[in-house]
């Protein structure tokens, strides 16, 4: 597809993290292939997915790394959060406990990530209005006063993965350079 001839000007590291089942390999697999698999638990051990995009002109390389179930055992280590510079807080809006733990999520990106890590509160399953468990107002004001980024995405439809994770990269490019 011609990304490979491309003279890569940086490389992001981004985490997502997040609750177990709340969408986080399907929102990366939106973003990275455009694709989404209802049954698709992958094998434990962590992994990544690559995109190469074009951010205020210059070639970015986004290196996504997906925790691959760790989060179940509460062993998502330091080597997890070395060297990120962006991370996708996911959430499910129709379960209220995994937006409830999100204050103990962003505790441990403060613990074991850097300081200037940019920070996006994700919403996910927007498809499922009629189930929805988290008034959008709550989210807005913990991300207001946490000073994240929020957005609410549904990784089945697609709607509004793209623009979460444009805006945390553009804001890693203006941190970063
Ligand atoms: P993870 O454990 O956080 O990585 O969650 P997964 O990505 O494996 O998704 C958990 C379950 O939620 C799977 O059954 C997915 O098909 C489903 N799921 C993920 N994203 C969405 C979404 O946006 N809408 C709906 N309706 N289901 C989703």
């Amino acid at each position: 597809n011609g990304d490979e001839q491309k003279i890569i000007d940086y490389v992001y590291k981004v985490v997502v993290i997040g609750d177990s089942a709340v969408g986080k390999t399907q929102v990366l697999s939106r973003f990275t292939r455009n694709d989404f698999c209802f049954d698709s638990k992958s094998t434990i051990g962590v992994e990544f997915q690559t995109r190469t995009l074009t951010i205020k002109s210059k070639v970015v390389k986004a290196q996504i790394w997906d925790t691959a179930g760790q989060e179940r055992y509460r062993a998502v280590t330091s080597a997890y959060y070395r060297g990120a510079l962006g991370a996708m807080l996911v959430y499910d809006i129709t379960k209220r406990e995994s937006f409830d733990h999100v204050a103990r999520w962003v505790e441990e990106l403060r613990a074991h990530a850097d300081n200037s890590i940019v920070i996006a509160l994700i919403g996910n399953k927007v498809d499922l209005e009629d189930k929805r468990a988290v008034p959008s107002e709550d989210a807005v004001e913990f991300a207001e006063n946490q000073g994240l980024y929020f957005f609410e995405t549904s990784a089945l439809t697609g709607d509004n993965v793209e623009a979460a994770f444009f805006k945390l990269l553009e804001e890693i490019y203006s941190v970063v350079s």
